[in-house]
């Protein structure tokens, strides 16, 4: 998954609690290796091919975050969308390579989730278009998260914090007092936090543009991981957005989903989701709050 993963936890039985965090990295490098774009043995890789040649049979537990993500999609007419893959495929941030012009356009076309034919009941699996590509890096972190959970809960703990990279979860508190979660400061150094908040029982995901990033060398335009799915370009409006809920599964594609709708538009749809807060950080450094968190 690109990123970090850690784990706190207390067990009265040192042991136990060893065993417990084992199972939570077993877990992580299982969705890792499961859906790594990068391995062409993966699940995913298997059925970009499949789906974009015919017709590909993905796991149960695939389909489920398949049909999470076009919800999402649907949910936010296309500002989420895993097709996003195949323009971004054509970037590489580390080196800092854009697609040229009219790869661009022509990888543009199959950006459309509405091109993605999911069939949950049977597993079937069809991309209307054969340059279509996916790509779960914006969901697949939240769901391995409230999979480890859910594992710890099995194992009787009650006091836990997740996180991979940018999304995590709490479970209980931190025997007695909240878990302290930080926001970063967007443009300072790593470490540095905007916010601090108090937190208990719920998961956090943020997005920012400081992830994966390069300056164009001629605009001067950052470069970022979150695309826009309507011009296959980066994301602008903000430079961070962190979303609060009840399961990651849900926080981490919502936070991706706000990063793209930008202040007015992603602050309108989470306003119509009961269970879900945002807190967004725009170009200007300004610090934006959805109603259930003014207070
Ligand atoms: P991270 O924790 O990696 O910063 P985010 O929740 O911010 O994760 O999601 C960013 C990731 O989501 C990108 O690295 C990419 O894999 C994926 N992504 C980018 N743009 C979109 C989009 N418009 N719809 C769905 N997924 C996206
Ligand atoms: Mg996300």
């Amino acid at each position: 998954m690109g990123t970090e993963v850690s784990v706190t936890l207390w067990h009265e039985d040192a042991g136990q609690g060893r065993r417990a965090i084992d199972a939570v990295m077993e877990q992580m490098h299982r969705v890792d290796k499961q859906w790594n774009p990068e391995d062409a043995d993966s699940e995913l890789s298997q059925i970009n091919i499949d789906a974009a040649n015919g017709v590909a049979t993905v796991s149960t537990e695939l389909s489920l975050v398949l049909d999470k993500a076009l919800y999402y999609s649907r949910l936010s007419g296309g500002a989420f969308d895993i097709s996003f893959a195949s323009v971004a495929r054509y970037y590489n941030y580390r080196e800092g390579i854009a697609p040229q012009p009219d790869l661009q356009s022509k990888a543009l076309k199959a950006v459309d989730y509405r091109l993605i034919k999911l069939d949950v009941s049977r597993r079937r699996l069809h991309f209307e278009n054969p340059d279509l590509q996916i790509d779960l890096g914006g969901i697949a972190k939240g769901y391995a998260v409230d999979r480890a959970v859910a594992l710890l809960e099995q194992r009787g703990i009650e006091h836990a914090s997740i996180s991979a990279g940018g999304d995590s979860r709490l479970l209980g508190d931190r025997r007695g007092r909240p878990w302290m979660v930080g926001i970063r400061n967007p443009r300072a150094a790593e470490g540095e936090v905007a916010l601090v908040l108090p937190l208990q029982d719920i998961a956090f995901s943020t997005s920012g543009d400081y992830e994966r990033f390069y300056l164009d060398p001629e605009s001067g335009e950052r470069i970022h991981h979150i695309i826009n799915p309507g011009t296959g370009k980066s994301a602008g409006e903000l430079m961070s957005v962190s979303v609060l809920g009840p399961r990651g599964f849900d926080t981490d594609p919502l936070s991706t989903t706000l990063f793209v709708l930008g202040v007015e538009r992603g602050m309108a749809l989470v306003e119509t989701l009961d269970d879900f807060d945002a807190i967004m950080i725009d170009a200007d450094g300004q610090v934006h709050y959805s109603s259930g968190l003014t207070d």
